[in-house]
């Protein structure tokens, strides 16, 4: 396993006593060599905190943070040696493009010559060798934003920082950044640690994924992982669709866990955190990992669950369907084109999914 290149240890953040708690209640985290680590939540959740302690631009309230095994807490960000990009630009409006890819070279009292030689190999690093005579306005938002990529890799640091540096561009192009930025990591080997709210670019992106929520990480792991095998509730519900079923728990039966839903049918799952037999729980599942035929559920045995399909929304390469399930019940499935038939709206329909694929969560 790669070694540590930073580390947080026991870090916290409050920003004073008005803010109303911690920004950052509790972190122990491990960012490895050549890694693109993501942080992952929802709008408050800390990340920029987080980020912001890294570079040295906001102070750990308790806590320490190693870079290559050196305490920095207490260094000033310039004394870091950390590349940072943030979501605005902020490339300098009345410099060239090469001026401002020099900028940290010259802060850091590199030469001239060996400038205008490094300037020129991060520039053709991200595609834009010959722009160097341009303002920055002279250029779209997405090459605005690889020069800014340009200038925090010019002074070859230990790790760059990214906050939400796709967030302004439109949709084709924040996935056409995202593989160039995951190709310039694993070109270069480059160590990363990415901030986003949104969890398809978190999957894209990241060797692994921190899931923020309310200042604390509630899961850490690569993608594939986090997707499949969520740790909770909360990472289940923010990763990707799922299903949320409300019910309780009947027992537990090798290794799986009987669940009776509120809208009436029973089922087996994999447990997570649901507890002992008695527990109210949640029930995940993904609405591609569920089977549907159009035909009475009883028709096909006991373990079919009997659903009416209210709604088929076609999406070009899937079908959306919303169906009632039990009494009272909603269920969002997720059917491949050419699936095979589907059930007639108003009309019946059989559910069914593998236990593996179902997740019992204690309900929040
Ligand atoms: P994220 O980047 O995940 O959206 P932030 O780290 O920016 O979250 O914010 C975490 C919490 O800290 C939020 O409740 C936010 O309002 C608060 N916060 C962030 N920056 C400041 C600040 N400079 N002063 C006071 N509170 C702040
Ligand atoms: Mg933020």
């Amino acid at each position: 396993m790669a070694e540590a290149l930073v580390r947080f240890e026991g870090v916290r953040k409050a920003y004073g006593p008005a803010s109303g708690g911690y920004a950052v209640r509790q972190l122990d985290l491990e960012v490895r060599r050549g890694e693109l680590l993501t942080l992952l939540g929802p709008s408050g959740s800390g990340k920029t905190t987080t980020l912001m302690m890294l570079a040295g631009f906001e102070l750990p309230s308790e806590g320490r943070i190693l870079l290559e095994g050196r305490d920095i807490a207490r260094l000033p960000p310039h004394k870091r040696g950390i590349g940072v990009v943030f979501q605005s630009y902020a490339l300098f409006p009345h410099m060239s493009v090469a001026e401002n890819v020099a900028f940290p070279l010259e802060v850091r009292g590199v030469a001239k010559a060996e400038r205008a030689t490094r300037v020129q190999r991060a520039l053709s690093m991200v595609r834009l060798e010959g722009f160097g005579d341009r303002r920055p306005s002279q250029l779209s938002g997405g090459q605005q934003q690889r020069i800014a990529l340009a200038r925090a890799m010019v002074f070859e640091p230990p790790i760059v920082l990214l906050d939400e540096p796709l967030g302004a561009l439109d949709k084709a192009l924040r996935e056409e950044m995202q593989y160039e930025i995951r190709a310039l990591h694993q070109r270069l080997g480059l160590t990363m640690m990415y901030v986003t709210h949104d969890q398809q670019e978190a999957l894209t992106l990241s060797d692994r994924i921190a899931v923020f929520e309310g200042g604390l990480i509630r899961q850490l792991a690569p993608p594939r992982q986090i997707y499949e095998t969520p740790a909770n509730a909360f990472v289940a519900g923010f990763v990707g669709e799922n299903n949320r079923l409300p019910g309780r728990v009947l027992g537990l039966e090798e290794g799986l866990a009987r669940v009776a839903l509120d809208c009436g049918p029973e089922v087996w799952a994999r447990p997570v955190d649901s507890g002992p037999a008695g527990s109210r729980c949640l029930l995940a599942i993904r609405p591609e990992r569920v089977a549907v035929a159009p035909v009475e559920a009883s028709t096909l045995g006991e373990d079919a669950l009997p659903a009416v399909l209210r709604e088929a929304i076609f999406q070009g390469d899937h079908v959306r369907l919303r169906l009632g399930l039990g009494e009272g019940g909603e269920i969002l499935v997720k059917r491949a084109i050419g699936g095979g038939q589907l059930p007639e709206p108003g009309g019946p329909a059989a559910l069914a999914w593998d236990a593996e694929h179902a997740h019992a969560f204690a309900a929040a």
